[in-house]
């Protein structure tokens, strides 16, 4: 017998939103093509798992069908665009998501290999000097030397973690007016175990432009990674390399030479969290919105709980709400007139599915990527056994009287980083089965990276590790402070300290 293979397909979806009928388009694909789950991701899109070579083809044109895509949501091109998803805060979230999709659509590669594969079903005749000669007219011959990532974020929530992008805008915002954006250039998450020369970094705030100008800064950041970045080492081939070693003051010169002078002087902005509003909310449009929880962004029907049916049930009841996938793997309704709350209500009641309480403290801002049994870089559990792992540690606590706090955790399966564990409060990075480092010391709001505090925990002794940690913060800690900014003001320095007494020793 051969072997079988398992593929993962991952929609394009900009700005994570999605109509009901594409909710609907994709609930079936995931059915038939699937593992009758939807997997929503840290970037607002969505993962079929367990796709079977034979399904590949009709899952792929039936999300082109639905008017998205998978084009460039892989590969050494500008992925996903991401967009702050929820209208809570300001109107300029509409403007923003707006730029977002005209940033998507410019930096999209214009192959029509792609369509002539996977939809057409008809080869180019590369004998055509159109076809024979065509280029890439934004990447050229050879693409990008690694992936790049974009994203658009309406302060002061920082629920892009707008930091770990390649290149993210901060809206700037003025009486509830879109001034422009700030630019940030050369974040990400990815590292590699043992390969001190990967890490992960902050983006730089470089500087502002215009509205009328992000795609020209967009082109101009994304050909600096195309020109400058390393096309020999793949695990230095990110721009965060190429912004590390040539500085912002060459980053903005470069990008303004490119782009016409575009950028201006950063202006003011501040971030004061990374979390989703739960629950049912007003937007500031007067229409309804509506968070759900999604447990480590895995939309299925399971133990009781059926939030697949149920979101399938809203979809085709109310064709005129909008569905949109946050940054956080969670579900947000939104434009729902008063007349719908109760339609919604009722069906999300009936599948079993809570619309308040719906996760505890830790839960609710919990991350986890995919890892085993999906992913092939996966070194140990992340999605698996995240959930179990949280119970275990609102365990602890309880014993030490901390329960009800709000700790970000996160964790993946290696150190690729796709949950963005670097950014949590506390983060679990796998290095083998049953085995993890502990990074400490993110904050609530996004902006700073984490430290490692531990290289190898196995998972049986998490709690043993976490408990003088967790009981010094709760005696030690000064009015308020978070977990996150208890280990960067104090363990830090104990880490670092120790360290310098090992390398003296
Ligand atoms: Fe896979 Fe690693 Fe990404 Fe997790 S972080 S999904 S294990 S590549």
């Amino acid at each position: 017998t051969g072997k079988k293979y398992l593929m993962m397909v991952r929609g394009r979806i900009p700005g994570g939103v999605m109509t009901p009928a594409q909710w609907i388009a994709f609930d079936d694909l995931a059915t038939r093509h699937g593992n009758n789950t939807l997997r929503i991701t840290t970037r607002q899109s969505i993962q079929f798992h367990g796709v079977l070579k034979s399904g590949l083809g009709a899952l792929i044109k039936g999300i082109n069908a639905s008017l998205l895509s998978t084009l460039a949501a892989c590969g050494d091109v500008s992925r996903n665009v991401t967009a702050s998803p929820t209208p809570a805060t300001s109107k300029v979230r509409e403007q923003a998501y707006a730029d977002a999709v005209r940033v998507a659509l410019a930096l999209a590669p214009k192959t029509k290999a792609y369509h002539s594969i996977w939809i057409d079903h008809v080869q180019l005749n590369l004998d055509e000097p159109a076809n024979k000669d065509f280029v890439d007219p934004l990447y050229g011959p050879t693409y990008l030397p690694r992936k790049f990532k974009v994203s658009f974020v309406v302060p002061p929530v920082n629920d892009m973690d707008i930091y770990t992008n390649d290149l993210g805008f901060i809206a700037i915002i003025e009486n509830d007016r879109l001034l422009g954006y700030n630019v940030a250039v050369g974040g990400g998450m990815g590292r590699s175990h043992g390969n001190e020369q990967t890490f992960p970094r902050l983006a730089d705030v470089i500087g502002f432009v215009q509205p009328e100008h992000v795609i020209d800064v967009a082109k101009a950041v994304l050909t600096i990674h195309r020109d400058f970045g390393d096309r020999v080492n793949r695990k230095h081939a990110r721009l965060k390399y190429v912004i590390e070693e040539r500085g912002t003051a060459w980053t903005f010169a470069e990008v303004n030479r490119r782009a016409g002078g575009v950028l201006s002087a950063v202006r003011r902005y501040e971030f004061t969290t990374t979390g989703d509003v739960y629950g049912w909310n007003r937007a500031v449009d007067g229409s309804w919105f509506l968070t759900l929880f999604v447990e480590t962004g895995r939309v299925k029907d399971a133990d009781g709980r059926r939030q697949k049916t149920a979101l399938r049930e809203i979809a085709q009841k109310l064709p005129h709400i909008e569905f949109r996938l946050s940054a956080n793997q969670n579900i947000i309704l939104a434009n729902i007139p008063d007349a719908d709350r109760a339609t919604i209500d009722a069906i999300l009641a009936a599948h079993g599915v809570k619309t308040t309480d719906q996760a505890s403290p830790l839960h609710a801002v919990a991350m986890a990527c995919p890892a085993l049994p999906t992913c092939g870089l996966a070194l140990a559990e992340s999605e698996r056994m995240l959930p179990g792992l949280i119970d275990r540690i609102e365990k602890l606590g309880a014993e030490i009287g901390i329960a009800g706090e709000e700790i970000i955790i996160r964790s993946t399966g290696c150190p690729n980083g796709c949950a963005r564990p670097y950014m949590a409060e506390i983060a679990f990075v796998g290095k083998a089965p049953g085995r993890y480092q502990l990074w400490l010391g993110g904050d609530a709001a996004g902006t700073r990276l984490n430290r490692l505090y531990r290289d190898t925990v196995k998972d049986p002794e998490i709690e043993t590790e976490l408990r003088p940690l967790l009981t010094r913060w709760k005696n030690e800690r000064v009015a308020g402070e978070r977990f996150g900014d208890f280990a960067a003001r104090v363990l830090w320095p104990e880490i670092a300290a120790a360290k310098a007494a090992l390398a003296s020793a």
